[in-house]
């Protein structure tokens, strides 16, 4: 049913989602974090990289530097020039000082030193001297090299003594033998000028080292160079450096590789671990704060659901209440006028429902209106709209009825179905309900017309007598406009009671004597256009609205004023339910007594018998009230309600008044002694007994020999102004006693 549906699925969302939200946005600032922390340590690793192939290519040309300046140390010397020129060569004293002396002290592991026209005088390997021929294995390197140093000689000498060098000298790398290698000539030249020796003439030293594993042992300690080596092709490992190594004729002969310092690297994987986890446990922390944000946003919007349910349905069914019930009125209509569809609205009124209020105690009220809901609900297809308007009052819409014949069961189901008993407080309880019907498009288009005809169609409901439904048709609207226009007009005639509201006096007699013993006052309106307006035209009306109450106490008052003129008769009123049913019914006569300074024994109230049975406890409170002020209370129209004669006996009242229908039936012999019966019922128990609408003399004859005590019809009197009642007593216009041979006693007007 969808009354049932409370939550709003938006609203719910919105709570939902927050969460989500603010853990990506952390997660979105921790990746950031992240990809920063990793860019500046690539771009550390970077210029760390740049440094170190710096530092590589530093260490290259040291390395050849340090062979060349290591050579100077016995190539730049006057003893060495000498012991050159000198034939036979000293060989001992050339391995002691530049030959294989070089291999201990500066690594060197081959030396050749060749004659100024490039003999080659002197060989070493390894520490070794060999034969000079071997200079043969390295010459086509060596030669050119030689051819450059005697060719550049001049040039070279200027530079020389400017930087660290001594001498001029030619270096390069190069492969021998299959190995990479630094090969350095040097002239082997005087240090002072106490030798002299033609520039460009002198005798070479060629040194030649090795790229071997103790050459890359060597650098790589003394420069802080990792697992660095000599490799043919550059490492393909991206986590290690290669710089080729390059002659001078731009020859590409292999690589120095080593494995770079890579700080930012270090650094990610030193710091990378705590960051991931100090940024991890702060989305942590931001995920517990977030959802509880969530979930204080999810409570407020609970509580505003709770507060727009509360709103909107009734606490003790869970069915709609009147406000949501409009709004889904509105809906409704609006999609019926779209598509042309009908749509029934049920006005829904239970019938007993105070009385179960009062007697079983409002938990059994509840219990019985929540079993009436479902009851409701059981009865109705789950798109039609139940809800409850107030107290004991349901709507329920009916969407899209195919015709008035579903809409007709539909109503009747519920009639049924509420007429059986309820089980409250273990007892059963009998309601039933009234139901008005209003039907889209028929009976009008808009909300307020609709809800105005169901309104009346469920008033006729009850009027028929309730446990019925009403369809609304156009003559109740009719009813209800005179009902209105009554009701205003009345409402004036109020405002100004002595110009359009008169009281009229109907004579009553004694039905022994002929004496007039006293009068009922009955009510007339002088309506400014309608004429003289008698009271079952207007008096419905005025109980509905409540205006009763003002108009009964003008009438009491009224009465009281002009029963001063006669101060013989007994002055009856007629008096509402409505009036009676009012706890302070009996103060308001009082008070209107004392006002007036009429007695009490000279007023009686007048009251229906209908009214009467079904008195409700502050009825009988109001008239034991009246009659301890010493005012009588009589019985109206007795016989024409539900009272049994046998009743009689139970009811408090001072007279009986037999209503119009059983004087009109005592011609036949059925009638005569349901009289007869009545005035044996009302002497033996003492009660004063009034005939009602004597109209001819043989009922009045009938009703005097069977011992009625008064009577009053047009026979006698008719209802009439105040004065003429006046004038009636002071002409002693009195009636003579029914005569038992048909002679009329003549009738006041
Ligand atoms: P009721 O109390 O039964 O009043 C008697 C009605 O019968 C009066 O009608 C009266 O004119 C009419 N009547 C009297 N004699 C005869 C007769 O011989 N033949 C016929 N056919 N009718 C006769 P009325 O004045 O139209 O009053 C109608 C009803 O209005 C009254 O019935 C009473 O119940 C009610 N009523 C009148 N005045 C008041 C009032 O001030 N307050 C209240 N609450 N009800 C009033
Ligand atoms: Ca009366
Ligand atoms: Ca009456």
């Amino acid at each position: 049913m969808s009354f049932l549906r409370i939550r709003n699925a938006g609203g719910e969302s919105t709570a939902a989602n927050f969460t989500p939200h603010i853990v990506l946005a952390a997660l979105g600032i921790a990746a950031i974090i992240v990809a920063v922390l990793i860019w500046s340590d690539r771009e550390v690793d970077r210029i760390a990289l740049e440094r170190d192939r710096a530092i590589g290519s530093l260490v290259l040309e040291q390395s050849v530097e340090r062979i060349a300046h290591a050579q100077e140390a016995a190539t730049v010397w006057d003893a060495a020039v000498l012991a050159l020129r000198q034939r036979p060569l000293d060989f001992r004293w050339i391995d002691r000082n530049i030959g294989t002396w070089f291999y201990g002290y500066a690594g060197f592991d081959e030396v050749y030193i060749l004659s100024p026209s490039d003999e080659p005088l002197y060989a070493m390997r390894e520490g070794k001297r060999a034969v000079p021929e071997s200079y043969i294995a390295v010459e086509d390197v060596a030669a050119p090299m030689v051819a450059r140093l005697r060719r550049t000689r001049e040039v070279s000498r200027l530079a020389a003594g400017e930087g660290t060098m001594l001498s001029p000298g030619q270096e390069d790398f190069t492969v021998l033998r299959g190995r990479p290698a630094i090969i350095s000539v040097k002239p082997v030249m005087p240090d002072t000028d106490a030798v002299v020796e033609e520039e460009g003439h002198e005798a070479v030293h060629i040194s030649i080292v090795y790229l071997d594993d103790d050459f890359f042992a060597r650098i790589g300690s003394q420069y802080g160079l990792a697992n660095v080596r000599y490799q043919i092709a550059p490492s393909l490992n991206p986590r290690e450096s290669s710089i080729p190594l390059r002659t001078h004729g731009g020859r590409t002969i292999g690589y120095l590789v080593w494995e770079p310092f890579a700080p930012g690297s270090q650094v990610t994987e030193i710091v990378g671990p705590t960051l991931v986890l100090v940024l991890l446990l702060s989305t942590a922390a931001i995920y517990v704060l977030a959802s509880r944000l969530a979930k204080r946003n999810s409570d407020l919007e609970e509580s505003r659901l709770l507060a727009h349910h509360q709103a909107t349905h009734d606490g003790l069914t869970g069915l709609g209440n009147r406000a949501m019930f409009e709004g889904r009125f509105d809906e409704a209509l609006s999609h019926a006028r779209r598509h042309g569809t009908m749509l029934a609205l049920l006005y829904i009124d239970l019938d007993r429902f105070k009385q179960v209020n009062d007697t079983l105690g409002h938990p059994a009220g509840d219990a019985l209106i929540r079993q009436v809901a479902r009851r409701l609900v059981a009865e109705v297809r789950r798109y039609d709209v139940v809800a409850r308007l107030g107290g004991d009052e349901f709507a329920i819409l009916i969407r899209e009825p195919e015709d008035r014949a579903v809409i007709d069961r539909i109503c009747l189901r519920i009639v049924g179905q509420l007429e059986q008993p309820f089980n409250v407080s273990g007892s059963q309880a009998y309601i039933g309900a009234s139901i008005g019907v209003a039907i889209t498009p028929d009976d009008g288009l808009d909300r307020t017309e609709l809800t105005r005809r169901a309104d009346i169609a469920l008033y006729q409901a009850k009027a028929e007598g309730r446990s019925r439904y009403v369809l609304f048709s156009s003559g109740m609207d009719e009813a209800v406009r005179t009902r209105e226009t009554t009701e205003r007009e009345l409402r004036q005639a109020l405002a100004d009671c002595d110009a359009q509201l008169r009281l009229y006096y109907q004579p009553v007699f004694s039905a022994r004597t002929g004496e007039m013993t006293g009068v009922e006052a009955l009510l007339r309106w002088q309506h400014p256009e309608n004429g003289l307006i008698t009271p079952e035209a207007f008096i419905p009306a005025a109980e509905e609205t409540g205006l009763i109450e003002m108009l009964g106490a003008w009438v009491l008052r009224r009465a009281a004023l002009d029963a001063g003129a006669w101060p013989d008769l007994r002055v009856a009123v007629n008096v509402s339910p409505i009036q009676v049913r009012n706890r302070k019914f009996a103060d308001t006569v009082r008070a209107i007594l004392a006002e007036t300074g009429l007695a009490p024994e000279r007023l009686e109230i007048e009251i229906t018998e209908t009214a009467l049975m079904a008195a409700s406890s502050e009825v009988a409170a109001s008239l034991k009230d009246l009659r301890a002020l010493g005012i009588a209370c009589a019985l109206d129209d007795f016989g024409t309600g539900y009272s049994s004669l046998s009743h009689i006996r139970d009811i408090a009242v001072d007279r009986i008044k037999i209503d119009r229908s059983f004087v009109q039936a005592v011609h036949t012999a059925s009638g005569a002694a349901l009289v007869e019966a009545i005035v044996g019922l009302a002497s033996a128990k003492g009660v004063h007994l009034t005939a009602e609408g004597v109209e001819d003399s043989a009922q009045y004859a009938f009703l005097s020999q069977v011992g009625c005590d008064e009577v009053q019809g047009y026979l006698l009197a008719r209802p009439m102004p105040a004065d003429q009642v006046t004038q009636m007593l002071a002409e002693k216009q009195y009636i003579l006693p029914p005569q038992h041979d048909g002679n009329h006693p003549a009738a006041a007007i």
